[in-house]
């Protein structure tokens, strides 16, 4: 299928990289339904980016429930008569160091960003495994591949992103649906925004291209993730961090 007669869902599509991979995905002429629980940002979402007329579906939506989560891609697939494009991107922090962590924030955080992408991938896998085709993009981090101080639980959920990512890969290749993961590493976003100075400093003492990365660079690996460039590539992680995971 040609990239242009695509259809995409961008879970967490309202703000930072989610919201770049969606103009991204625009521009490439895909239909685009971005997904979010910020139903104001949702809002403003078609108007901001000046999407043409029916190509961006705004959806709101908690990626943590199974049920609705499920049913919105089945709503998707009949809307539209298939899907090509998943990108689990929803993710979420609450950092703290291992001791004091709580068991809530090690909960909340596995199921934002490792649960919901498994509900989405059984979901779309159902229709793109019928269609004989399809990509899922999973959104892991440098965290995920080295683990990092003070984000037990995030790095945990992002290096489970990985297995989920191979495991599916290997299971729907023989139906032409393809599974990747990139891995960003220190992005500007209000995600990364938070951080105290000092922590952004040890961060970029490690880049060495020796600049953050934007909301740009990870869309631009995603958009050939998803796109028929990459129609050979599967199982794979894609670091986007200027060079500080080789
Ligand atoms: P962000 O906080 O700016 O955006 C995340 C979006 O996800 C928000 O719009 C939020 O409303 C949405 N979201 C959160 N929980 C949700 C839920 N339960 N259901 C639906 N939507 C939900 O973050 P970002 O920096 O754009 O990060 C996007 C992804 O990239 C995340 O998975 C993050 O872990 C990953 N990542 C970011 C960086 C970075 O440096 N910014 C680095 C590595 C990985």
């Amino acid at each position: 299928m040609n990239d242009h007669e695509k259809v995409a869902i961008v879970t967490g599509g309202a703000r930072g990289i989610g919201r770049e991979i969606v103009i991204r995905l625009l521009e490439m002429g895909m239909t685009v339904v971005a997904v979010d629980l910020q139903a104001d940002l949702l809002a403003r979402l078609p108007q901001d980016l000046g999407a043409p007329e029916g190509k961006l579906d705004c959806r709101k939506l908690d990626v943590t429930d199974s049920e609705a989560f499920t049913a919105l891609v089945g709503d998707v697939v009949e809307k539209y008569g298939h899907l090509d494009v998943l990108v689990n991107n929803a993710g979420i922090t609450r950092d703290g160091l291992l001791m004091r962590m709580t068991d809530e924030n090690w909960e909340l955080v596995l199921k934002v960003n490792l649960t919901s992408a498994f509900i989405g991938t059984r979901a779309a896998a159902k229709f793109m495994v019928q269609q004989r085709g399809g990509s899922i993009i999973n959104m892991s981090s440098y965290s995920g591949l080295e683990g990092n101080r003070g984000q037990a639980n995030y790095s945990t959920s992002k290096a489970g992103l990985l297995g989920l990512t191979k495991t599916t890969a290997k299971e729907l290749a023989s139906k032409s649906v393809r599974c990747n993961a990139v891995a960003p590493g220190f992005i500007q976003t209000e995600m990364t925004e938070v951080l105290p100075q000092q922590a952004k400093d040890m961060a970029m003492a490690q880049i060495p291209l020796q600049r953050f990365g934007k909301p740009r660079d990870i869309a631009n690996a995603v958009a050939f993730l998803a796109s028929e460039d990459s129609s050979y590539i599967t199982g794979q992680v894609l670091s986007v961090d200027g060079g500080m995971h080789t």
